[in-house]
């Protein structure tokens, strides 16, 4: 398996680090052959080649069987026209990876914000909706109509729709069985509830899944209130967005946001936070964010190929992460004091430990 492996900005570097270790020596230990190859995107290489993404590294991509994406600093980005590309939503419509699942679960022995246990997933559509990037062939879904008066307009298709609803109920026919449509049809009256009405009439091909739905705001006292009565939550992209973080957080905290960006033929391992630029370069950033993607990936990739060393590989991964978060061998954010770098050897140790 080839992957591309993109630091990216902040503390890309510092996570994405601990992550080749980890990917490596799962790698050795399942057989699984897996060639890292390192590049650029984001600040560095809009300093170096003067855009923050390339259709040169487009290309090498492609020809790749995953990717590590780290992450990218998007506030101080200006004109895409002059090279200012946000990275991550170049990746996601370029590769058309629809899907983007974000799990967020409580893990014994971390710090939570809520008092129950809970594992849920967040299927957030990727390549449309309020994202003034991609909804038009070209020019932006964002205009500026006079200096004073700006309109921002939202792309909902069937197409997506229906895909994105089936990853969901695929998801949750191998979990809990139940599918949460998350959705403002108050206010948003056409769009949403085709969006409602697209998920039930995909839902009819998995009768033995419930279906519930909640408007998005009344959808954030839910979560917080009962974190635990959720199992898979489909979504718009924007609404995705804003309610994954949530959910990340609730488990603890962003840096154990773990996410997976699939489409048809590619997937891209990806933290749900961003760059994180108050704590980088102190060493101190949890990478169970990266790791936990990386799983994903590798999890996808095994389901692609039916590997099942692949599988076996993501589940030790996803294994050894619990077992650290147990015995407390965790970064500061989730109430630990190791250093984002020691987490590597703790993982590489506890992997030499199983048979
Ligand atoms: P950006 O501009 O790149 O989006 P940001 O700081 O606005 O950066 P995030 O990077 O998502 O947004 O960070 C939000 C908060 O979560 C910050 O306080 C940050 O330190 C914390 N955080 C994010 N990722 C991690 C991590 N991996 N480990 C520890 N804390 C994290």
């Amino acid at each position: 398996m080839k992957i591309v492996v993109i630091p990216g900005d902040g503390i890309g570097p510092e996570t994405m680090a601990v992550c080749d270790e980890v990917l490596l020596s799962v790698s050795k230990r399942f057989e699984l052959n897996i060639e890292l190859s390192h590049e650029s995107a984001g600040q560095e290489s809009l300093k170096k080649t003067g855009a923050t993404v390339t259709t040169e590294l487009l290309e090498k991509v492609k020809k790749a069987d995953g990717l590590m994406l780290g992450p990218m600093s998007t506030l101080e980005l200006g004109q895409a026209s002059k090279g200012e590309i946000n990275a991550s939503l170049f990746f996601r419509k370029n590769l058309d990876l629809y899907a983007n699942i974000r799990p967020a679960k409580t893990y014994p022995g971390l710090t939570k914000r809520v008092q129950q246990d809970f594992d849920l997933i967040v299927v957030r559509e990727n390549t449309e909706g309020f994202y003034a990037d991609r909804n038009v062939e070209s020019g932006s879904s964002e205009m500026l109509i006079t200096p004073d008066v700006v309109i921002s307009l939202r792309r909902i298709t069937r197409h997506c729709c229906e895909r994105i609803a089936r990853s969901a109920f695929i998801l949750a026919q191998n979990r809990k069985k139940h599918v949460t449509i998350v959705h403002k049809a108050n206010v948003l009256k056409i769009a949403d509830n085709m969006f409602i009405d697209i998920c039930h009439q995909v839902g009819k091909e998995f009768p033995d899944v419930r279906i519930d739905d909640f408007i998005v705001d009344a959808m954030m006292a839910h979560v917080v209130r009962a974190p635990d009565q959720f199992d898979v939550i489909v979504t718009t992209n924007m609404f995705g967005d804003i309610l994954s973080d949530l959910t990340s957080e609730l488990s603890g905290s962003l840096g154990l946001a773990g996410t997976l960006n699939a489409g048809i033929d590619f997937a891209m391992g990806q933290a749900a936070h961003g760059s994180a630029p108050d704590i980088a370069g102190k060493n101190i950033a949890n990478p169970f964010s990266q790791i936990i993607s990386a799983a994903m990936l590798l999890n996808w990739y095994g389901q692609k190929h039916d590997s099942k060393s692949f599988i076996a590989a993501s589940q030790a991964m996803e294994q050894i992460t619990l077992e650290l978060m147990k015995s407390g061998q965790v970064t500061p954010d989730v109430g630990g004091n190791l250093k984002t770098d020691e987490i590597a050897k703790a993982f590489i140790k506890q992997l030499q430990m199983k048979n």
